[in-house]
């Protein structure tokens, strides 16, 4: 037998996918599964993007391209970056990767050394922690109230900070709670975070996905020096329903980003040839898609959360951004089914996925026991009949 290497020891495989991979195969077996485990839009990429994916190949750009991406590319990201939030990057401050998961893993692979610690505020997105332990670094988890919408809480910053902490995870609005961190918070956050040389790795791959009347805050609108010890991480897979694509982009410091390109030069090469030219079409074409897609799943989100909010014991978040809701069911724990106790979250997926045929994702797989996440990128009448359900089995938990 082959052993394995210690570093894929330490990690699960992705929670999210295995759901969304377990919900499949019994669908495809003929199980009536109704499936809220997906962190992807039901939408289908915008038409022109992809008309601009095939017009890529029938000219003939199915070749190796520049590692970082194509110039064209990386000039309408900074382009974006100047449009959306008036920030001034140079395509040398770029990178294109397969995927916004696969920027993440370039950026900690070129900055973290052996026991270098990083904050990771929870609920967090499953891939973080696997991330940092990959590159030798250690994920600290900084703990988040429910009851303070999750926003980000600087004074458990400060008491989860040591001196081996070199940077500090940022997503809002979040996966999976799809709160959006306060300014209040984030000006807390940035100070320390520049009185000690933190790298922010602010992961923005839901900016545009927003509920709220006003802007969103983002760390560099407020805190426009620490553009040198920030990393962006964005993509077009949430914001262009574009996840098969697999197109992702940081922005940073120049010196990150050419140890970045070094990473993957060594690894992947470059990302896809023809999707860097539908992305190249996303991001200078109309803007107006991800508003479409919001504005169909508020309805669906205001359904969830009320639906939700109205059973006995479950609590829920009212998400500002993003795609999920993370209800918190920590009151049936200990309750049984046929003399089945349930304890956990997994517990309790299990218990929707085999009682009530709903698949969902367990929320400790984001550091979080308490709760479990729905995507509510589905249509309304899957989430009725899902939330039917759900109140049924929940009904019968004794
Ligand atoms: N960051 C967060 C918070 C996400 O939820 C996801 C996808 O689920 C990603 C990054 C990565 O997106 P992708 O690799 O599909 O571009």
């Amino acid at each position: 037998v082959i052993a394995l290497a210690d570093r894929v020891l330490q990690i699960p495989p992705s929670p999210t996918l295995a759901v969304n991979a377990k919900a499949k195969a019994l669908k495809a077996a003929g199980a009536d599964i109704l499936n809220f485990s997906v962190g992807e839009p039901d939408f289908d990429t915008p038409a022109h993007v992809c008309e601009a994916g095939k017009k890529a190949i029938d000219e003939g750009h199915t070749r190796y391209t520049a590692v970082p991406g194509i110039p064209e590319l990386r000039e309408a990201i900074c382009h974006r970056f100047r449009e959306d939030h008036g920030w001034d990057y140079t395509i040398d401050e770029i990178q294109v990767s397969c995927g916004g998961k696969h920027g993440l893993y370039n950026i900690f692979q070129a900055v973290l050394n052996p026991g270098d610690e990083v904050l990771v505020p929870a609920p967090y997105w499953v891939s973080y922690p696997p991330m940092v332990q990959l590159a030798g670094g250690v994920p600290v988890t900084v703990d988040l109230d429910e009851k303070a919408d999750f926003d980000l809480n600087p004074d458990v910053v400060a008491a989860k900070a040591t001196d081996r902490t070199r940077a500090i995870f940022l997503n809002s609005p979040s996966n999976p709670t799809g709160s959006v961190f306060s300014r209040k918070a984030l000006e807390a956050v940035g100070k320390m975070a520049l009185e000690r040389g933190w790298l922010i790795v602010s992961d923005d791959i839901y900016e545009t996905m927003t509920y709220m009347d006003e802007p969103l805050p983002h760390i560099l609108d407020v805190l426009p020096e620490l553009k040198e010890q920030t990393i962006i991480l964005n993509g077009v897979s949430k914001s262009f329903a574009m996840t098969g694509w697999r197109i992702g982009y940081s922005a940073g410091p120049a010196h990150v980003i050419k140890a970045m390109n070094k990473i993957q030069s060594q690894s992947t090469s470059n990302p896809c040839a023809p999707a860097q030219y539908a992305a190249l079409a996303a991001l200078t074409g109309p803007q107006d898609f991800p508003r479409t897609m919001t504005e169909a799943f508020l309805p669906r989100r205001d359904f969830f959360v009320s639906d939700l909010e109205s059973i006995p014991g479950v609590s829920c978040v009212n998400p500002k951004g993003a795609f999920y809701v993370f209800p918190n069911f920590s009151a049936y724990y200990g309750k049984s089914f046929k003399g089945k106790k349930i304890e956990d979250s997994v517990a309790m997926a299990d218990y929707f996925l085999d009682e009530a045929q709903v698949a969902s994702v367990p929320g400790a797989a984001f550091g979080a026991d308490a709760f479990v996440r729905f995507s509510f990128a589905t249509s309304m009448e899957v989430i009725k009949e899902g939330m039917e359900r759900i109140k049924k089995a929940l009904a019968a938990l004794a």
